[in-house]
């Protein structure tokens, strides 16, 4: 199997990609390397990345620091087991991190993935409801358009029609309470009737729930929302009021990608338990973290059914090799370089994006911190999009449904940025005048 051609034949027959179908798969491109902010494709094109990869990607591709705290990590090991066992870069990461984080979040698990950081934090809210005498509190509350990961437990509060629960009902619990989704906008005036029905649904239900579990500020990949920093305001002060565990999944958000180091110091709150993942190691492998308040750990240190265990530990918790990437990606944001960087990116995507503000097609454009959105008000034709990305334009965006978005590295330089934000102006408008 030597050219191009018969790999990607090779590919579709038997590999699946994310959401797609083995048996009628979406084009794929054979990617070459990847360096700074660029893709390299083997058919010659070198697109500049407006995705960081899923938000990973923060400090680019084939970052030299990364690479060589990379190396110098597998000169020494590349895995062993935590169980007994500790090492530095386990230590210093979760030493930095912990720095990074509000100082009341001082507790630290290593998972494996942004998924499974979210099923341990829906298992310790779990069990520390078991510990303080409170087992019949196995329910979460959320709003609707959240993502959360794709494993069962995380599914299952994820946005219920996004997720299409109705196809696993029977196995996937399907007690969780879903609020409306907020309305009012991250820049509008704040309307404190948005919260309303959040509000009943917690006070209604708040014996039964062990945790609010929510993405601040900005909703990922259920919809690419921003919603008001009031709002999350008050599911911190109502959690409080009714003594119920606040869960922030900002494994998207985090470190510094909406123009603050973590979502939630626009509200000026702090969770009791805090899930970070994605650009943790800049984007190289695949790790997450889980931090949180002492009073959670001390509580389940306390069950005496456990024997005070938290119930998790995947084979690869605390991956040397991820912990030194991380550790060295943190040194990165240390520097405070990506303010300056991301204020940047604001800046060029809110007067470049907002070209399209009277495209027939455009419903809503909404940008903060390193991300920019385009709401169509019809569902893109992905094949159609990419190919005009790739070909015409030398970028790498990946719609979806109606939304075309980007998120680039915070490395990226002015003309590289506007190379992006001029095929999404081009593409956007080629649309509007094929449908
Ligand atoms: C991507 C994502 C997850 C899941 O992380 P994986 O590493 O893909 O398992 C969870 N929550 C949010 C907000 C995410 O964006």
């Amino acid at each position: 199997m030597s050219s191009i051609e018969d790999k990607l034949e090779f590919d579709r027959k038997h590999i699946w990609h994310p959401y797609t179908s083995l048996t009628k798969p979406l084009t794929c491109h054979h990617v070459d390397s990847a360096d700074g902010v660029h893709i390299n494709l083997s058919s010659g094109e070198k697109c500049v990345d407006g995705m960081s990869s899923w938000w990973c990607a923060i400090h680019g591709y084939s970052n030299s620091e990364l690479n060589k705290a990379a190396l110098e990590q597998i000169g020494k090991m590349s895995h062993v087991m935590f169980g007994g066992l500790t090492h530095d870069p386990a230590i210093k990461l979760v030493e930095k991190l912990l720095k990074l984080v509000d100082d009341k979040l001082d507790c630290c698990f290593l998972a494996d993935s942004g998924s499974v950081s979210v099923e341990v934090s829906l298992k310790m809210a779990i069990q520390y409801c078991h510990a303080n005498g409170q087992p019949q509190k196995d329910r979460f509350l959320t709003i609707s358009n959240g993502y959360h990961g794709d494993t069962f437990g995380a599914m299952s509060v994820c946005d219920p029609i996004n997720s299409m629960h109705t196809l696993y009902s029977g196995y996937m619990s399907d007690k969780h309470i879903f609020a409306r989704t907020p309305q009012c906008k991250f820049n509008e005036e704040w309307d404190p009737k948005d919260v309303v029905d959040f509000e009943q649904k917690l006070i209604s239900n708040h014996k039964n729930i062990a945790a609010v579990i929510i993405e601040p500020i900005l909703q990922g990949a259920g919809g690419m929302r921003m919603y008001h920093p009031m709002y999350l305001k008050r599911v911190r002060q109502l959690c409080d009021e009714y003594g119920i565990l606040l869960i922030l999944d900002e494994i998207a958000t985090g470190f510094g990608r909406t123009g603050k180091l973590f979502a939630y110091e626009h509200s000026d709150i702090v969770p009791d338990i805090l899930l970070v993942g994605k650009a943790l190691t800049g984007g190289y492998m695949t790790l997450a973290a889980l931090t949180c308040q002492r009073f959670v750990a001390e509580m389940i240190g306390n069950d005496p059914k456990t024997g005070g265990s938290m119930m998790h530990g995947p084979t690869f918790m605390g991956n040397p090799l991820a912990c030194a990437v991380a550790i060295k990606s943190l040194e990165l944001i240390e520097t405070g370089e990506w303010k300056k960087q991301c204020k940047f990116i604001e800046s060029i995507l809110g007067t470049e994006l907002m070209r399209l503000e009277n495209c027939s097609i455009v419903k809503d454009i909404r940008i903060l911190g390193a991300v920019g959105v385009v709401e169509l008000n019809l569902p893109v034709d992905m094949g159609w999009f990419q190919k005009l990305f790739v070909t015409k334009h030398n970028v790498w965006i990946r719609p979806f449904n109606r939304l075309v978005y980007i998120m680039p590295p915070y490395i990226i330089k002015e003309k590289e940025l506007l190379q992006l934000t001029n095929a999404v102006v081009d593409v956007v408008q080629c649309f509007s005048q094929k449908v």
